[in-house]
């Protein structure tokens, strides 16, 4: 591996958004005067580690993305993936792009847009070393098992919860091999590190922030306006 990798950034926003309850998919809502996932990409964008950046895309906002590629002029954008039925899936499609020239590959929720550069310079450098990295941040809630009709099963100790966050990073044939392998044993999930875990990839955890929230919920609508009116000058 060179002194620098280079790096790959899967950035995905292929979601249709449902529990916002918005008729535009929430990756797309404008935010003090710009969408969600264009905050998301001009992080990446704007990033001296990574090199280029895949956005996965679902088939009916394709178009969506490629308008702001022409708004934004994102120069590290060199391709725009239609995303699947599920996040795997979308992952997957984008992994399918790859080349070898990838040493380390990124990939990150769209509707992440307080990602930072040391979380993305200190993914990349963990990934590296270990193969396998996420960033998280200790839960703050006691957390259940709950069986489906609402009882309570099993009560796991506080301390050793991590709630996962992403930039999920990773050697580019530690991600590729495990999602090849998850894909032929139909194994689905709703992260990265627990595909390479499945693959029997040891994953690293790293501390992220409790800022880097995914905007999921109107409630998180309102929390992402307060960070940014804070932080905007
Ligand atoms: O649904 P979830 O909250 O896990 O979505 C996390 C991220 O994955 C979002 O940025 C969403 O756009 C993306 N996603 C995707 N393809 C899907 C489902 C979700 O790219 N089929």
């Amino acid at each position: 591996m060179r002194e620098r990798p280079y790096c790959t950034a899967i950035l995905l926003a292929a979601g249709k958004g449902k529990r916002m309850g918005t008729t535009v998919s929430k990756q797309f809502l404008p935010i003090c005067g710009k969408e969600i996932l264009a905050w998301t990409v001009d992080v990446f964008e704007n990033s001296p580690s990574v090199d280029e950046i895949f956005l996965v895309a679902h088939a009916d906002g394709m178009d969506d993305v490629k308008q702001m590629q022409n708004a934004y002029l994102w120069k590290k954008v060199t391709r725009i993936v239609e995303g699947g039925k599920e996040r795997q899936d979308s992952v997957y499609h984008g992994l399918r792009m790859l080349s070898e020239q990838s040493d380390v590959v990124l990939i990150h929720d769209g509707v992440r847009p307080f990602v930072t550069e040391t979380m993305i310079s200190e993914s990349i450098q963990a990934a590296r070393q270990y193969g396998a990295a996420v960033i998280g941040v200790p839960v703050k809630d006691t957390i259940k098992i709950c069986s489906a009709d609402g009882m309570a099963l099993e009560t796991p100790e506080r301390s050793s919860l991590w709630q996962i966050q992403t930039p999920q990073t990773f050697r580019r044939e530690v991600i590729v091999s495990a999602y090849q392998q998850a894909k032929e044993a139909q194994f689905l999930s709703t992260d990265d590190a627990s595909v390479a875990e499945f693959a029997g990839y040891s994953v690293k955890v790293q501390m992220g922030s409790y800022r880097n929230i995914k905007i999921t919920t109107k409630e998180d609508l309102l929390i992402a306006e307060a960070f940014w009116k804070e932080e905007l000058p």
